[in-house]
């Protein structure tokens, strides 16, 4: 049988619809996001104007922001290609920082809640969450939301929630959703296969071919765990994209986010299967196992400042590269710490670029001196004890560009993120690119988007921890993982946790 699946679209002055043959009888679904990944230690708190400056669009947007281009989007495009009549939901997702305040948080679920009371009936849901959201009151938001999902859409409909692995599963979250699933790559270049399979396994539970079981296994670890590299690179390989039976639908390794301090953090295998419950306890303890045997092998070692400065000088290829892993925006830090780019004026070493510096006040300065102007700033070391000694600088405004992006991930997973408001500034033989916001380097666009040529440069200093390192290693393989105070410091047991679930390892043995 045909029926049209009708598409509306609105602005402000008019409504219109799209209409396209299906040959399916069209379901309801209903599609929203709601996220962040709340970093417990950041001096910055997040609010609605958070939300407003990443990524805030409301039911009626036609030109959807390029920022919205992941898992989101995929669910759409989806929704539209089978037939299904999408009821779009808010979404909603900020730069990571401190906790949600409490009416921030309040606020964004109840209008997503309230939407879908309206959007009544619906076949299923589907929700981009992170997983790793805390707000002032709530410390697992994820579980709350899904249980306010549940309850206006009862037992029955399925409910499938898109997770970044650095999230925090709690039994609520598994109790109240059909699906979760969470990319199985950091850096997370999966996003697009991920919610392919998600909308898959929702559409099959949807028509009843498919009855979801879900089971996780709590492996009692916190790390930061890169899949790029031996051994994690076989392990994900091994146990999370193959299973040794048909009837297991989707095995995540849930890594968890160490700067979140709840009593769901930890490393966590969580495992689908269709009506299966034994099957999915018995794969998540099989994959846990596996996990345990090399989870200290597959953290993330770093260097010390003053190693990595001292080895540059004894490397034969250049650019060298350093990330500055506890200073990245996309885990909660405030970009504008100012340990390496001191050490690099102290050191002096050759040709230096670095970025990307969160500094709106600079930006103000040097937009109104204009390019090519020469002037003496104060960066960075502003927003807390752990960003440093502000830097007093005389620079010259090499370029200004308030439209300059990077791209992150390949074909259907390429995603072009905003640099927003930017300068490029040069002071002696360092380049500095500041921004009117946080952001994480994710590409060398962030670079080559002001004419800096990294091939020129014997140092590239990235705020990142992990996510540059895909496109980086097509400049350079010399990269060094430095130790820096800051937000997303990586000496855990120096970490002051109060809720985290003791013993943990590696704090505890
Ligand atoms: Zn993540």
């Amino acid at each position: 049988m045909i029926s049209y699946l009708y598409l509306y679209l609105y602005n402000k002055q008019s409504s219109y619809q799209v209409k396209c043959h299906v040959k399916n009888k069209s379901k309801r679904i209903f599609i929203a996001a709601f996220g962040s990944e709340t970093n417990s230690f950041s001096p910055l708190p997040t609010t609605i104007e958070s939300f407003q400056k990443n990524c805030l669009i409301r039911p009626g947007t036609i030109n959807w922001p390029a920022i919205a281009n992941d898992g989101h989007s995929e669910f759409l495009n989806l929704a539209q290609k089978n037939g299904f009549t999408a009821v779009r939901g808010t979404f909603a997702y900020a730069t990571p920082a401190g906790p949600l305040t409490k009416n921030t948080y309040e606020t964004l679920r109840d209008e997503i809640v309230a939407q879908l009371r309206s959007a009544l009936p619906v076949d299923c849901i589907l929700l981009n969450l992170h997983g790793a959201m805390i707000a002032d009151g709530y410390d697992d938001c994820e579980g709350d939301f899904l249980e306010k999902i549940r309850q206006v859409v009862g037992p029955d409909i399925p409910v499938g929630g898109l997770l970044d692995p650095h999230a925090h599963l709690s039994d609520r979250m598994v109790k109240a959703a059909t699906i979760l699933l969470a990319y199985k790559e950091y850096p997370h270049t999966d996003f697009a296969i991920s919610a392919r399979k998600l909308f898959k396994l929702i559409d099959q539970a949807t028509t009843g071919e498919l009855k979801p079981v879900m089971r996780s296994v709590d492996c009692k670890s916190i790390g930061a765990f890169p899949t790029t590299s031996s051994p994690m690179r076989e392990f994900v390989d091994q146990y999370l994209l193959r299973y040794p039976s048909r009837q297991i639908m989707d095995c995540s390794l849930i890594h968890s986010f160490p700067w979140g301090d709840t009593k769901d953090a930890g490393v966590k295998i969580l495992v689908v299967t269709n009506d299966d419950p034994q099957l999915a306890e018995d794969y998540a303890k099989t994959v846990a196992d596996e996990f345990l045997k090399i989870r200290s092998h597959a953290t993330q070692s770093l260097d010390t400042i003053d190693i990595a400065f001292k080895a540059i000088n004894q490397e034969k290829k250049y650019p060298v590269i350093i990330a500055d892993t506890a200073d990245n925006a996309g885990g909660g830090a405030s970009s504008d710490s100012t340990f390496l780019l001191e050490q690099a004026r102290l050191k002096n070493i050759g040709r230096t670029a670095i970025g990307i510096f969160w500094d709106p006040g600079v930006v103000d300065l040097v937009y109104a001196a204009g390019k090519g102007s020469k002037l003496k700033i104060r960066l960075g070391g502003k927003a807390s004890w752990f960003s440093g000694t502000p830097q007093d600088l005389d620079v010259e405004v090499l370029e200004l560009r308030d439209d300059a992006k990077q791209y992150f991930g390949d074909g259907q997973d390429r995603r072009e993120i905003s640099l927003g408001k930017c300068a490029a500034l040069r002071s002696g033989n360092i380049d500095i690119i500041v921004s009117d916001s946080r952001i994480q380097v994710l590409s060398p666009d962030c670079f080559t988007a002001f004419g800096i040529r990294p091939e020129e440069y014997k140092l590239l200093i990235v705020k990142s921890s992990n996510h540059f390192q895909a496109a980086f290693s097509e400049v350079s393989k010399n990269i060094y993982y430095v130790a820096t105070p800051g937000a997303l410091n990586m000496d855990f047991e120096s970490i002051p946790y109060q809720k985290i679930l003791r013993p943990i390892w590696p704090l505890d043995q």
